[in-house]
């Protein structure tokens, strides 16, 4: 058995909704994990590839222990939109999430394996080294890289910034996203029982 949990894209009915903060959402994560530790079924998110950064620091792994054009060692990438995934909504468009509304092809014309494999929207999306802001210069992007839903949603650029996450990479001294809505104020010092 497995949990699925989703966090928030602000789009359709969800852009009507306040996200957590981006260090609500590490504490939640950090929550998670010890769920995942603790339980009989397995944990996992959606729309959140950070959960991956959160175990890892969990376990010790810093951005220092991180070769960043290789990734940590031994762990999978994770799953992400056009990277893994895509999606074929009801008058057939191909897009690489149903939370990223992006046609790059149609299966009317199209051929889906082809739309994946080669559109140009779907190869940039796996290549980790084309993100943008700091999810581009992250010790953690082949590992993580950022929700490409979210980012799309927020700034209308699929390779921006996650907006998210709080982790901001060694070094990295460019723009930070903009905070997304909050539950309320600073929760950086809050924990999830
Ligand atoms: S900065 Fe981006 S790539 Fe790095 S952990 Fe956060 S969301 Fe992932």
């Amino acid at each position: 058995m497995r949990w699925s949990v989703f966090f928030l894209v602000p789009v359709g009915r969800g852009a009507t909704l306040d996200s957590v903060s981006p260090e609500r959402a590490d504490a939640v994560m950090d929550w998670l994990h010890r769920v995942d530790d603790e339980s009989s079924f397995a944990v996992k998110t959606t729309e959140a590839p950070q959960y991956r950064r959160v175990g890892l620091e969990n376990e010790g792994v810093g951005p220092a222990d991180v070769d960043p054009e290789r990734g940590p060692p031994a762990t999978r990438p994770s799953v992400r939109a056009g990277d893994g995934f895509a999606f074929v909504n009801h008058v057939g468009d191909v897009t690489p999430s149903g939370f990223l509304p992006e046609p790059a092809g149609n299966v009317r014309e199209d051929d889906l394996v082809e739309v994946y494999r080669e559109s140009d929207l779907f190869e940039r999306l796996r290549d980790r080294d084309a993100l943008g802001g700091k999810c581009g210069a992250c010790e953690f992007r082949r590992v993580c890289g950022g929700s490409r839903s979210r980012a799309y949603a927020v700034t209308g650029d699929p390779l921006a910034a996650d907006p998210l996450c709080p982790h901001v990479p060694v070094g990295y001294d460019g723009p930070v996203p903009d905070r997304l809505a909050t539950d309320g104020g600073d929760t950086a010092d809050r924990t999830v029982d």
